[in-house]
C-alpha cells in the first residue's frame, strides 16, 4: 500500500514478535512510537491452531484497546523464530514452537485481516528495529546479535536485510568457534550459542560440576534444575565476587563472542555491531573485555572503523522492527 505522505502521522503499522513464551503486538507510528502494546503467553504447548489463534486475537484485542481504527493501519509486520520461507509467508519449522511444520502465517493472516502482512526472521527483526529506530539509525552496514536462552542474528548490508538464498543468512549463533566445543541445540559442536548464550553458559557451569570443579559461591549439583532458573545476571556477580569456576565460564563466554564479532567484522567490515539481550545489561563489564578480544583479532582497520553498542530497544526491538517493516522499503517485492 502506497502512503501518502501528507498522512503520514494519521497512519500505522502493526509489529508482532512471535516467542515461544510470549507474543507481543505493538501499533507502531511511521517515527516508532508505540501506541499501544500487548503481550500475551504464547502456552505454545496447546499445539499450532491454537497458538495461531493467540496470535489473531493479541492483535485484534491490541487494535481494540488503542483509539486507532483499522482503516489507520498500512499493515502487520511478523518478527518469528525460524527457518522461514519469508517469500512465501511459511514457516517452515520452529524449534521453541511444537507441531509447527510449514505453518503459511502470511496468508492466515492476510485472510483474517484483509491487510499487507510480512514476515521475517526475529532476529532480522530485532536488527531492522535497531536499525530503523534504536542504535543504528542511519548506518548501512551493521550486524546485530541477539544474546538470549539461544543467539540470533541479523545482517544489513547497504540498507537492507541480508537473507541469503533461502532466507537463511543471518544465523550468527551458529558460527563454529571451536571444533572440540560442546554440543549445540543444532546438533553441531562447539558454536558460538553452545558457549554465549543463557543456556550455553549454565550448561558449561554444569558440566564444570559434573567434572567435580567446586564452585565458592553456587551450591548446585550438575543436575539441579535450581541453575536453570538463576538469572544470568547472579552468575556474573558471583564471577565478578571471585568465584573460579563462574569466572572461568563467563571469560570464556565474552571471548568467544569476541571471536564471533571478529570473525564477522573481518568477513563483512561493516560499521557498527549491535548487542541486544539480556547479557547486555552488563554494559561496560561486557563491552571492555568484549572490545579487546575483538581488537585482538580482527583486521585493524576494519576494528577501527567498527562501533560495538548496546542496542537501544531493549525487549521491544523486535516488533519495533516488525512494524517497520511496512514503513522503510526492505528492497524486496513480498
Ligand atoms: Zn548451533
Amino acid at each position: 500500500m502506497m502512503v501518502d505522505k501528507k498522512n503520514l502521522e494519521k497512519k500505522y503499522s502493526i509489529g508482532v514478535d512471535l516467542g515461544g513464551t510470549n507474543i507481543v503486538s505493538a501499533i507502531v507510528n511511521y517515527q516508532g512510537k508505540i501506541v499501544s502494546r500487548l503481550k500475551v503467553p504464547t502456552l505454545a504447548e496447546k499445539g499450532k491452531e491454537a497458538t495461531v489463534k493467540r496470535i489473531i486475537e493479541a492483535i485484534h484485542k491490541n487494535i481494540a484497546q488503542s483509539t486507532i481504527t483499522p482503516d489507520d493501519i498500512i499493515g502487520i509486520g511478523i518478527g518469528a523464530p525460524g527457518p522461514l520461507d519469508i517469500k512465501r509467508g511459511i514457516i517452515n519449522f520452529a524449534p521453541n514452537l511444537p507441531g509447527w511444520r510449514d505453518i503459511p502465517l502470511k496468508k492466515i493472516l492476510e485472510d483474517e485481516f484483509n491487510m499487507k502482512i510480512v514476515l521475517e526472521n526475529d532476529a532480522n527483526a530485532a536488527a531492522w528495529g535497531e536499525r530503523c529506530f534504536g542504535a543504528g539509525q542511519g548506518i548501512n552496514n551493521l550486524v546485530c546479535f541477539t544474546l538470549g536462552t539461544g543467539i540470533g542474528g541479523g545482517i544489513i548490508i547497504d540498507g537492507k536485510i541480508y537473507h541469503g538464498n533461502n532466507c537463511g543468512a543471518g544465523e550468527l549463533g551458529h558460527m563454529t568457534v571451536n571444533k572440540d566445543g560442546p554440543r549445540c541445540n543444532c546438533g553441531n559442536y562447539g558454536c558460538l550459542e553452545a558457549f554465549s548464550s543463557a543456556t550455553g553458559i549454565k550448561n558449561r557451569i554444569k558440566s564444570r560440576i559434573k567434572e567435580g570443579i567446586k564452585s565458592d559461591f553456587l551450591n548446585f549439583d550438575s543436575d539441579d534444575e535450581l541453575l536453570d532458573s538463576i538469572r544470568l545476571k547472579s552468575i556474573f556477580e558471583t564471577a565478578r565476587k571471585g568465584d573460579k569456576l563462574t569466572k572461568d565460564i563467563v571469560k570464556e563466554a565474552i571471548s568467544y563472542l569476541g571471536i564471533a564479532i571478529a570473525n564477522i567484522t573481518n568477513i563483512l567490515n561493516p560499521e557498527m555491531v549491535v548487542l541486544v539481550g539480556g547479557i547486555t545489561n552488563e554494559g561496560d563489564k561486557l563491552l571492555i573485555p568484549l572490545k579487546e578480544e575483538v581488537k585482538k583479532r580482527a583486521f585493524y582497520s576494519n576494528y577501527k572503523s567498527l562501533k560495538i553498542v548496546i542496542g537501544e530497544l531493549g525487549g521491544n526491538a523486535g516488533v519495533l522492527g516488525a512494524a517497520a517493516l511496512l514503513w522503510i522499503p526492505v528492497n524486496r517485492s513480498y
